[in-house]
């Protein structure tokens, strides 16, 4: 089973995709950590995209898509995919169709963390800029991450709603809530598919 983890940063991505590795063995796939770990390691790549993660901008489809890509390559047994963070664009999205496709697998569902409460994710960034130190979690960037993310990213939802693939969580519940409607989502869509299966 393959899963987008889809919402505004601070919404709870990278939490819930860490606790659906724990419990579930799937690979968690996040672009925003491969990123931070190019650059912490000082590769060419890493330089080429510190000033524009420090803007809160976002980096060209062309350099995240490569990176998803050879994600897949490395983990080609996986039980499923958790992808945090990616797609964030149009582009992002058919290209990921296109490389679960080559692999025979598929987006089976995109968990939208619903946060609609801006003040509330300014809270949640400030925390964890407190907890993790990252360089784009201040106030600025992170009202420049919200606005592409509301220009950019929530465009896909159309996309993958008209694919009946959507289902929303509240966001603003605690974390083990929210982990334990996703848990009832997935365990739904299994038992779904093994009826359809047969
Ligand atoms: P995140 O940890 O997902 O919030 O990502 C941190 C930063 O990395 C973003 O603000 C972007 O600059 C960059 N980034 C991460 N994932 C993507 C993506 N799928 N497309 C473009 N930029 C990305």
């Amino acid at each position: 089973m393959n899963l987008v983890i889809f919402g505004p940063p601070g919404a709870g991505k990278g939490t819930q995709a860490k606790k659906l590795v724990e419990e579930r063995g799937y690979v968690q796939l996040s672009t925003g950590d491969m990123l931070r770990a190019a650059r912490s390691s000082g590769t060419a790549l890493g330089k080429k995209v510190a000033g524009i993660m420090d803007r809160g901008d976002l980096v060209s489809d062309e350099i995240v898509i490569e990176l998803i890509e050879s994600e897949l390559e490395t983990h080609k047994n996986a039980k499923g995919f958790i992808f945090d963070g990616f797609p964030r664009t149009p582009a992002q999205a058919e290209a990921l169709d296109g490389m679960l496709r080559a692999h025979g697998m598929q987006v089976n569902l995109v968990i939208r963390l619903a946060v609609e409460d801006g003040d509330e994710l300014i809270r949640r960034v400030h925390q964890r800029a407190k907890d993790e130190g990252r360089a784009d979690d201040n106030e600025e960037t992170l009202r420049n991450r919200l606005a592409n993310y509301r220009a950019q990213t929530e465009a896909l939802l159309p996309y993958y709603e008209s694919q009946g693939k959507v289902r929303e969580v509240n966001g603003l519940e605690s974390i083990e809530a929210v982990a334990s409607d996703i848990a009832a989502i997935l365990d739904a869509e299994k038992e779904s598919e093994a009826q359809s299966a047969g």
